[in-house]
């Protein structure tokens, strides 16, 4: 018997700006969130794997400019770009993923790739860039992420001294509606698919005045990607020091499996209980074999979108 399929994604979660009341600015979020999300839709209803769709889902959202992953990815402290992704197959635990790549135009293809290749599951630097290379993916030149509001959202970082800003909307002449100086960039996704299996990817150019050579919890296994057919799949944004610390996607699968916790308990008991104790920023989209779905923030808004069958999907920016 077929599963009903299930997909949710995200663009990040951060805090809302001066611009959260203009009905249009919000309006293309909407617009990009919902047509991602009836792709990998359709995709799952013609049978397609969970890993596919949520491969898909996230290649949109990479090449979508209104999120910040691949192109419009943050600077780094050195006005560099450096990107991490991380996808992972909840039927056999296999996850690839990459960190630090400033050359991959779909980082997410990467993951996939080294999840296909199987004999690793985290490449970085100059050799994940070798490793595309090798399966013939496509390059581009650092400058194809760079945009000159990212470059502006880097000059006021350094500024401040912050690696991820704190400053309020209206000095940051917001035109979104969460605030770009204050949001989380990454983006991602989670499905369970006809035959009832689930997967998770997640991209991002992690935060801004990073320092070179930081790795997020984005492409960690366990920290901001986690998928386990026996649980659930779950895709984090936020802080994401705090996320490896808390080891955040994981825990949700583990509260679900260990202590017999719904994906509602679970979720909620992370983002709004175990991060914040840390002074972990963020939220999480989560599916389980089930088709429940759960997309909890600790923020003031996250770009989040889902559909359930042939449900018309649902996105929302705040609370
Ligand atoms: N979690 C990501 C990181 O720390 C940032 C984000 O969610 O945008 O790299």
């Amino acid at each position: 018997m077929n599963t009903t399929p299930a997909i949710a994604i995200h663009g990040g979660a951060g805090t809302v700006s001066a611009a959260a009341l203009d009905a249009g600015a919000a309006l293309a979020y909407h617009e990009a969130l919902r047509g991602i999300v009836q792709a990998g839709q359709a995709l799952l209803l013609r049978g397609a794997s969970a890993l596919d769709a949520v491969c898909l889902a996230v290649e949109m959202l990479e090449d979508c400019p209104l999120f910040n992953a691949g192109h419009g990815a943050v600077f780094t402290h050195a006005a560099t770009h450096e990107l991490d992704a991380a996808v992972m197959n909840g039927a056999d635990l296999r996850a690839g993923a990459v960190a630090c790549v400033s050359h991959i135009r779909r980082p997410v293809r990467a993951a996939r790739a080294v999840l296909e290749d199987g004999a690793h599951v985290l490449l970085a630097g100059a050799g994940a860039e070798a490793f595309a290379r090798e399966r013939a993916l496509e390059m581009v030149e650092p400058s194809h992420f760079s945009t000159e509001a990212r470059r502006l959202q880097l000059e006021r970082a350094l500024a401040a001294g912050r690696v991820a800003l704190d400053h309020d909307g209206t000095a940051n002449n917001a035109t979104t509606p969460l605030d770009e100086g204050q949001k989380f960039g990454t983006v991602g996704a989670v499905a369970l698919d006809l035959h009832g299996h689930l997967a998770a990817a997640t991209s991002t150019g992690g935060m801004t005045n990073k320092r070179v050579g930081r790795v997020g919890d984005s492409p960690l296994i366990g920290a901001g990607t986690y998928a386990d057919d026996e649980s659930a799949a779950v895709s984090c944004t936020g802080s994401g020091e705090m996320f490896i610390r808390a080891a955040a996607a994981y825990d949700v699968c583990a509260r679900m499996r260990y202590a017999g916790q719904s994906l509602e308990q679970a979720t909620h008991a992370v983002v709004m209980q175990s991060l914040p104790r840390i002074g972990g920023n963020g939220g999480l989209i989560a599916v389980d074999r089930h088709g429940n779905i759960c997309l909890p923030f600790n923020t003031e808004g996250m770009y989040r979108g889902h559909a359930r069958g042939t449900e018309l999907p649902q996105t929302a920016i705040y609370r």
